[in-house]
């Protein structure tokens, strides 16, 4: 199984090459965010519970997110080729609870692939989306506190996978075709 981390900070373009990536690989797209905002939208206790961190730019509680990653994964069964995660794990503690799950259904990471972009990128480019993704934790304020809780919780996460040589760094920089290309060239060079 081709299990791929898409990791990087917000506003990175997680979610725009993980939907690339699913079609040429034939992947099962995971992204804890849409799953958040699919609770959010029902008005699920969970969904009601997580909009108090999110609207804040706050991760949301482990176990919460943990709980949805194995819920999923049980959903989707043995027979894929991979699962793609995006946004997820945004935590040490999450990793390595992303590490049990798998191991228990006798998989694991193949790679993490690291997207690298500047902050004040970062922050125009998610400002601009929420000028039409009515997200409400995509203005200035939010934005700027959802990339402070990423150097704080996440990066981390980036140094947990690098003990087993996982991790590749891309530049996620450039169009959406070239950065896609780097992705591919380190998808291949895992083998
Ligand atoms: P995203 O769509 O990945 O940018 O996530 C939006 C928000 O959902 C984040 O700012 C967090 O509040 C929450 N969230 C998404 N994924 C996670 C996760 N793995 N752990 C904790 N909170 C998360």
């Amino acid at each position: 199984m081709l299990n791929l981390i898409l990791f990087g900070p917000p506003g990175s373009g997680k979610g725009t090459q993980a939907a690339i990536l699913k079609n040429k690989y034939q992947l099962i797209h995971i992204s804890t965010g849409d799953l958040l905002r699919e609770e959010l939208a029902a008005g699920t206790t969970l969904g009601v519970e997580a909009r108090k961190y999110m609207d804040q730019g706050l991760l949301v509680p482990d176990e919460v997110v943990i709980g949805m990653i194995a819920s999923k994964l049980d959903e989707k069964g043995s027979a894929i080729n991979g699962v793609i995660f995006d946004g997820f794990p945004r935590t040490v503690a999450q990793a390595a609870a992303l590490d049990q799950l798998l191991e228990e259904r006798n998989s694991c990471i193949a790679s993490v692939l690291a997207l690298t972009v500047g902050e004040e990128e970062l922050v125009k480019r998610l400002v601009n989306r929420g000028l039409t993704s009515g997200r409400a934790d995509d203005n200035e304020e939010t934005v700027r506190k959802r990339i402070i809780e990423y150097n704080a919780k996440t990066k981390p996460v980036a140094d947990y996978y690098r003990q087993f040589g996982k991790v590749a760094e891309v530049a996620g920089e450039g169009s959406i075709n070239e950065i896609n290309a780097a992705l591919l060239a380190a998808i291949d060079a895992v083998g």
